[in-house]
């Protein structure tokens, strides 16, 4: 199982309560569905200043903090095109104005939660393979290769920078069984 944003990834162990309470912060940073900027088109970056720099400092901290693998800017609420991402095990990278510019070998399903969408996983299939052209946050041209799950993560993130979500990529079984699950959590709210 891919986990996908990562936030079911250590359930099984309890977090210690200061990890848990750092989780439970980030995540009431992040928008949660349905909120709307989650359905948005984000607009390419333009501007590669300081305020651009923060705001990829935070959310590599809000992704850590939230156990996640990667971060849209729309799920902060910041209708820009990048994400930041776990690209190895210790290497956190940020793409900026992202284009998946090749996608091949097969494809795969898998299980992928959100950090927009807590408490669902749905499998989505996508292709394993893909390469994923950019900027990184000082404005110079990145090239990512990527296979597996980091190649499921940057086509995830990249679809939140179309407002394109996992309950849009899953069957309509899965689809409905999710909102199922989400929409009391809706009327309470
Ligand atoms: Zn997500």
């Amino acid at each position: 199982m891919a986990e996908i944003e990562g936030q079911i990834v250590e359930e099984q162990e309890p977090l210690d309560p200061q990890r848990e309470a750092r989780r439970r912060l980030a995540l009431a940073q992040i928008r949660q569905y349905p909120d709307a900027a989650l359905k948005m088109k984000a607009r390419p970056v333009e501007q590669f200043d300081d305020d651009l720099r923060r705001l990829v400092a935070r959310m590599k901290q809000l992704m850590l903090d939230a156990h996640g693998v990667g971060l849209a800017a729309t799920q902060v609420g910041v209708l820009q095109r990048l994400f930041v991402f776990q690209k190895d095990e210790d290497d956190i990278v940020a793409l900026v104005n992202p284009e998946i510019v090749a996608s091949g070998g097969e494809t795969a399903i898998d299980d992928e939660g959100c950090l927009s969408i807590q408490g669902v996983l749905v499998p989505v299939e996508r292709p394993t393979v893909v390469t994923v052209a950019g900027q990184d946050e000082h404005g110079g041209g990145v090239r990512y290769e990527l296979e597996g799950t980091a190649a499921r993560v940057v086509q995830h993130e990249n679809d939140h920078l179309d407002g394109v979500l996992i309950l849009d990529r899953t069957t309509p079984e899965a689809r409905r069984e999710a909102l199922a699950v989400l929409r009391p959590r809706i009327v309470l709210t």
